[in-house]
């Protein structure tokens, strides 16, 4: 056993056609919750994989353009979903988690970065190079849904690119995904690229969380009942996907893999029924 514990938290939600997420969904407007996983190592400390929504980015969305972003995804965060509250429920102040990594720099998973000041920060380089392209560029990266301002002044200072890190290969039974980024140097997390969504996309692989093997997928898909029949997003979606092609190679991939692997938690950063599975213990 490697001692990881993972707990997911709901950090607020915007609103959106079901069925823009998933072809086939209905024509309804549902809760897209923004998920993070809160992951204890037993000797690194905690480590928070994304930050969900947060005051930044109401502060972010305030003017135009940024405030189209908001408008096309309105977005609520009632009290009891603030990340800070979740935390000190748990007896933890944004002080104790030493280790943020971010899956990707949409608004909506890095909203609350600058409320970690001493985090050591971890996204793959392509990423970073997608973000601070979109600097000068506001409209741009507001349709991309990117807020550039959510950057704290000091991201450089305290970034890792997890690309720089030593390669480990996952287990077989894991293809088509074949090799991650080991962050701890001792295989208990580690960081998996899942791109097209945006240019690097990182996922991260537990390979045991009080005995069973979790994929954190980030945006790769949106819903899990989706994926696995293997109904791809809507084309308004996928037409603001950052590489259509490769947005499709991964998520075909990962359709075989949790169809093959039911042992597998894959948890996809806005997907309520996979969510409630996990925490299910199903
Ligand atoms: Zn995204």
């Amino acid at each position: 056993m490697s001692g990881v514990r993972l707990h997911l938290l709901r950090v607020g939600a915007c609103r959106h056609l079901a069925c823009m997420a998933a072809r086939g969904d209905a024509w309804s407007v549902i809760d897209f919750p923004a998920l993070c996983g809160l992951i204890h190592h037993p000797s690194r400390g905690w480590l928070l994989y994304d930050t969900g929504y947060a005051s930044h980015f109401m502060d972010a969305t305030a003017s135009w353009p940024e405030r189209l972003y908001r408008t096309v995804l309105p977005v609520h965060l009632p009290p009891s979903e603030v990340l800070a509250t979740q935390l000190a429920a748990l007896g933890l102040s944004a002080s104790d988690v030493s280790h943020l990594v971010l899956s990707h720099f949409h608004g909506d998973h890095v909203a609350g970065l600058k409320d970690f000041p001493a985090a050591a920060l971890y996204a793959l380089g392509a990423d970073v190079e997608q973000i601070q392209g979109m600097a000068g560029h506001r409209w741009r990266a507001a349709a991309a849904g990117m807020l550039p301002g959510l950057l704290p002044a000091d991201f450089g200072q305290r970034l890792t690119r997890v690309d720089t890190l030593s390669r480990r290969a996952l287990p077989g039974w894991m293809a088509p995904l074949a090799e991650g980024f080991d962050l701890f140097g001792d295989g208990s997390v580690l960081g998996v690229p899942l791109p097209g969504h945006s240019a690097g996309q990182l996922g991260l692989f537990l390979p045991d969380v009080d005995g069973r093997p979790v994929l954190l997928a980030g945006d790769a898909c949106w819903s899990l009942p989706a994926l696995r029949e293997g109904r791809l997003p809507a084309w308004p979606t996928l037409a603001v996907t950052h590489d259509r092609r490769r947005y499709r190679e991964t998520f075909e991939g990962l359709r075989r893999l949790v169809n093959r692997e039911p042992a597998l938690s894959l948890l996809p950063s806005h997907c309520t029924p996979a969510w409630e599975a996990y925490r299910d213990g199903r």
